[in-house]
């Protein structure tokens, strides 16, 4: 058994964005009920749940935009810079808690408290750019992880592994000049599913060059299709890279019973899919891993493949 932390939270669920909203509280009620069922959320270890230092968050994010984004909550505005980035006025706050949340569970991960950790935050974070908002992403909790492991802890080699059904543009393009970062990605094709980026012809740029591994699947790509994306694409660069240290940005909207996007996994695919990413963690990196909710809207579907992943974790 290892040793899996978890940052669960209720203040999560007060980021407020709305009736018919698919982005809402209720999916994080919905993975609390789910792991309290299975005994598996006092398995686990709590993440210290505290604000971000504005400083790590300025290292991802233009100052500019962060100084909006505060405004627009605080002056009640509906959305940031896009419908979909619905925001209520405790969103920036939240936020902040979201992304410092991040960063303490990677330090308790490098301090040895725990061995791995899964991360149910709100807002979710990777489709954030430096300089403004998208997709239901205000602050990029991910890429705060990796650059605090690349800063604060002197790490070199970090592997992004974002298996959410859409593109995670705004980590790409955080980490798209540095080899630092080896950024891959597994989404439905950009010429069908939002947010329009991802292509394979995106490898990263600069010194980066090589260090971002794109792989759009096609409408109703299944978990065999996943399979084979594993074998043949992801498992062949993670090994040459061989990481330091193991992040997964955990959308569970691939699943087939999900309304956002035409791709479908099964549960079960959610359950092999963390077993690979332990693996890698096991062999590269004593263990260290940690994942962070991105998608998921359907509430049950989502439910079972947390509750998997997590199982997974445990099991590690
Ligand atoms: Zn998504």
């Amino acid at each position: 058994m290892a040793k899996t932390g978890l940052a669960q939270d209720e203040r999560f669920q007060q980021h407020l964005t709305g009736p018919g909203h698919p982005e809402r509280p209720e999916r994080l009620e919905a993975i609390a009920n789910v792991l309290a069922e299975r005994k598996l959320d006092e398995a686990c270890k709590p993440i210290d749940v505290s604000p971000v230092d504005m400083k790590a968050v300025h290292r991802i994010h233009r100052q500019s935009y962060i100084n909006r984004f505060m405004r627009a909550c605080e002056t009640g505005q509906p959305f940031i810079d896009v419908p979909d980035s619905a925001i209520c006025p405790e969103t920036y706050w939240i936020a902040r808690l979201a992304a410092g949340t991040a960063i303490n569970a990677v330090d308790a991960v490098m301090a040895g408290e725990i061995d791995n950790a899964f991360c149910p935050l709100r807002p979710p974070g990777h489709h954030a750019e430096h300089d403004r908002s998208m997709g239901f992403c205000m602050i990029n909790n991910i890429a705060l992880a990796a650059r605090r492991l690349i800063d604060h802890h002197g790490l070199t080699r970090i592997l992004i592994l974002d298996w959410d059904v859409h593109h995670g543009n705004g980590t790409q393009h955080t980490f798209e000049a540095t080899p630092q970062v080896l950024f891959i990605s597994l989404h439905g094709h950009p010429t069908f599913v939002y947010p329009g980026t991802g292509y394979e012809t995106e490898r990263g740029v600069g010194e980066g060059a090589g260090h971002t591994l794109n792989i759009p699947m096609l409408p109703h790509s299944n978990d065999d299709d996943y399979r084979r994306a594993f074998d043949d694409k992801v498992h062949p660069e993670i090994e040459r890279y061989a990481p330091q240290f193991v992040l997964v940005d955990a959308g569970f909207d691939a699943h087939r019973m999900d309304p956002l996007a035409p791709i479908d996994l099964e549960t079960s695919s959610y359950g092999w899919m963390t077993d690979r990413m332990v693996d890698v963690a096991k062999r590269h990196c004593g263990g260290r891993l940690v994942s962070f909710l991105e998608g998921g809207y359907h509430l049950q579907a989502l439910a079972d493949s947390v509750a998997l992943h997590v199982e997974r974790l445990l099991d590690a």
